[in-house]
């Protein structure tokens, strides 16, 4: 499920088929890959309930919403967190996602390359023993010694990348508007992904 996260001040809040204003609105600056923000949100907690549940039974459970959609093609929007009673708890979230996206790009390489055909090899720091490797792919021996890599590298892949850039753009968006009282609302992403046009 696609997903859209926005804050509008309360007393501008419209009912669907209405689209909310978009003269006054908070947006996350969030990727185009649906994958890498709902894995953002995963492992997080809003209110001891994970926040995906929260979000599937705003916008997919027995009442549906009935805000005002972000924009076409969008579903009616809903409230997910709404201050000042929800503050506390979307703060608590906020800080999740900030130690997720830390946590998770902790990780980091040490680097060498073989001397010969230039093969990069990458061992996480913590597993890093000092061993003779052969090169796979012309044999050479490459010695993994901490002395001789070339440096530390993150060993974040982009789709990591962009799930932890979520994170803190989703961290940043919920403290915003809640130092400005607006409340969280979702709408779900009912738009087609679109075909390549025929040539
Ligand atoms: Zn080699």
């Amino acid at each position: 499920m696609a997903f859209r996260f926005l804050a509008v001040p309360a007393h501008r809040l419209v009912n669907f088929p209405q689209t909310l204003p978009d003269d006054e609105r908070l947006e996350p600056e969030l990727p185009p890959v649906h994958e890498a923000v709902e894995r953002a949100l995963t492992g997080a907690e809003f209110r001891d309930m994970r926040a995906k549940d929260r979000l599937r039974i705003l916008l997919q459970g027995d009442r549906p919403p009935s805000l005002g959609a972000p924009e076409t093609g969008f579903g009616p929007s809903a409230i997910f967190a709404h201050p000042p009673q929800d503050l506390p708890a979307l703060l608590r979230l906020a800080d999740e996602l900030e130690n997720l996206a830390r946590r998770e790009a902790g990780e980091r390489a040490l680097v060498w390359k073989c001397g010969d055909c230039g093969a990069r090899y990458a061992v996480p720091v913590a597993l890093v023993r000092q061993v003779s490797i052969r090169c796979e792919r012309c044999g050479t021996p490459v010695e993994l010694a901490a002395t001789r890599s070339l440096g530390e590298e993150s060993l974040i892949d982009p789709f990591l990348g962009a799930v932890n850039h979520s994170r803190r753009e989703l961290a940043a968006f919920f403290r915003e508007a809640m130092a400005r009282g607006w409340p969280v609302l979702v709408a779900e992403d009912k738009r087609v992904p679109r075909t390549q046009p025929s040539a």
